[in-house]
């Protein structure tokens, strides 16, 4: 029998679903049933919907510094827990507990101090007006709103979201992704600790066609803050359009990572470039999935970005280690396994990887694929337009920076782009015309929080971080008085 049996969050009390269905939760190194996750019906939606409705006009009216204060405590309690989230996180999604530890639950603490700080100062716009009148802006809280997360980053993407949106003045009503709802469920535990007032944050556990629709189609749900895939997005978008909700919708990439001839080739930019492409096995929206690179410099780069990928350690993501771990599912890892076949179909070469990784032990039955670099596929061929999601990066020569901003702006997505060059009038030239919402340049994934974060295109619609979100999870009134 799984020993974790989860439950929903539902006005300041822990419950089981009403139908007591529950979804079987896998441990992707292993290919076990670890845990019970509710599988919960429109009608939890419903009653999590009226206990945030019943507690949204208090919750608005609380001081933001007593807003503040609590997610801080609640950030303060996950990180006095800190191991005990990250081996739940690494358990649940198979990435290395080393990543779980250093980067997810770290982000979710910073989350939560971030917009506990970001909210204090947020203040209203004035504009008086020669003629003798003033005019303020209000920004009020939406009231209730609905945050749905993926499964890639479990806690650090549930937060993104659950904490502007408290922080600002809404009560809540999350839905963590049903392959990882673990480490949501425990924070959940840990809100009543800090002490949010019952019904501020509910969590209902369960099926995105099921769960996440239900929040998506509630009349009372104001706005629905949404990351995940580009079709999910566009159901939500169709789903939402009839009520006029507000949506931020967070989705897929295909991110290029361009290496220009002039680029610093340290030991340092190389291994941010493979991380780039293989960090958490891949299972990265902003990872850089189709690797450009100048002829000029290309079989020099190739060779030194093959020895770099082929000493990644594929293993036990409780192996301290173990650089990538397992694919979060079945149907992941046969659709990233399937991607492969298809590059291999359409004439590109495989020159590493390509194929499943059989670990002994505990991890036999584990879902764990070999980092995998291919070349020789041109760059509107099928493998190079749509997301793989997992450890797979096409390498892709080109000629100068016409070409390369040609084939970095070639794609249907729009997320994010990494440009490796020592040319700074490039840099800021490349990063002002792709088309995408984030460029990095000889770097990938700093991020503060108080920038803009979205995509262009189907990468998504809305900005979130720093004032943005705040702005999303608002509704601005403008009051003019003559004087
Ligand atoms: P998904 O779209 O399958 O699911 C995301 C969430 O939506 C889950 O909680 C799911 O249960 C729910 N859901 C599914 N169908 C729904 C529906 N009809 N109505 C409402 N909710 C529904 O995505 P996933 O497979 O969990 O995550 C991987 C995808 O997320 C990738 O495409 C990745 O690029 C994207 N992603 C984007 C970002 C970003 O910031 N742009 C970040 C991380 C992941």
């Amino acid at each position: 029998m799984p020993s974790l049996r989860l439950a929903n969050l539902i006005d300041g009390r822990l419950q089981a679903p009403r139908d007591n269905r529950w979804l079987d939760v896998f441990e992707p190194a292993t290919g076990q049933i670890f845990a019970l996750c509710p599988d919960s019906s429109p009608a939890d939606v419903d009653d999590a919907v009226q206990a945030a409705q019943r507690a949204a006009p208090a919750w608005s009216a609380t001081p933001t510094e007593q807003r503040a204060r609590l997610l801080n405590r609640l950030a303060d309690l996950i990180e006095a827990r800190l191991e005990e989230f990250a081996a739940l996180e690494s358990r649940d999604s198979g990435k290395p507990l080393n990543l779980a530890r250093s980067l997810d639950i770290p982000r979710a603490v910073a989350n939560l101090r971030y917009f506990a700080a970001a909210i204090v100062p947020w203040s209203s716009e004035s504009h008086a007006m020669e003629t003798g009148a003033i005019n303020y802006t209000l920004r009020q809280p939406l009231g209730v709103v609905g945050c749905i997360s993926p499964w890639n980053l479990p806690l650090y993407l549930f937060t993104w979201k659950i904490a502007p949106a408290l922080a600002a003045g809404n009560a809540v009503v999350a839905k963590p992704s049903e392959i990882t709802p673990c480490t949501a469920a425990l924070l959940g535990e840990l809100s009543m600790e800090a002490g949010f007032p019952a019904g501020v944050l509910n969590i209902v556990q369960g099926r995105g066609p099921e769960v996440g629709h239900a929040i998506v189609e509630h009349p009372a749900v104001k706005a629905v803050s949404f990351t995940g895939s580009t079709r999910t997005g566009a159901q939500i978008a169709t789903a939402a359009a009839p009520q006029f909700k507000k949506l931020s919708l967070e989705l897929g990439g295909k991110n290029p990572a361009v290496v220009f001839a002039d680029a610093d080739l340290s030991d340092a930019n190389l291994d941010t470039i493979v991380r780039s492409g293989f960090a958490n096995q891949g299972e990265i929206c902003l990872c850089g999935s189709r690797l450009l690179v100048q002829r000029s410099i290309y079989a020099r780069f190739r060779e030194l970005y093959l020895a770099r990928v082929r000493a990644l350690r594929v293993g036990d993501p409780s192996d301290a280690s173990s650089d990538v771990g397992a694919l979060v599912s079945q149907a992941h890892y046969d659709k990233v396994m399937g991607c492969i076949a298809q590059a291999r179909a359409e004439g590109g070469h495989v020159l590493c990887g390509g194929d499943a990784v059989q670990l002994a032990g505990r991890c036999a039955e584990g879902w764990f694929v070999a980092p995998t670099v291919v070349e020789g596929l041109a760059n509107d061929t099928h493998t190079n337009q749509h997301e793989i999601f997992g450890p797979v990066v096409c390498l892709i020569p080109f000629e100068d920076e016409a070409e390369a901003l040609a084939l970095a702006n070639g794609s249907g997505y729009g997320l994010a782009a990494s440009v490796w060059t020592r040319d700074l009038s490039r840099a800021h030239r490349f990063g002002a015309q792709v088309d995408v919402g984030i460029v990095w340049i000889n770097c990938w994934l700093l991020r503060d929080l108080r920038t803009p974060f979205g995509g262009t295109k189907q990468s998504g619609m809305g900005r979130e971080g720093g004032t943005e979100a705040l702005r999303f999870f608002t509704e601005p009134k403008n009051i003019c008085i003559r004087y």
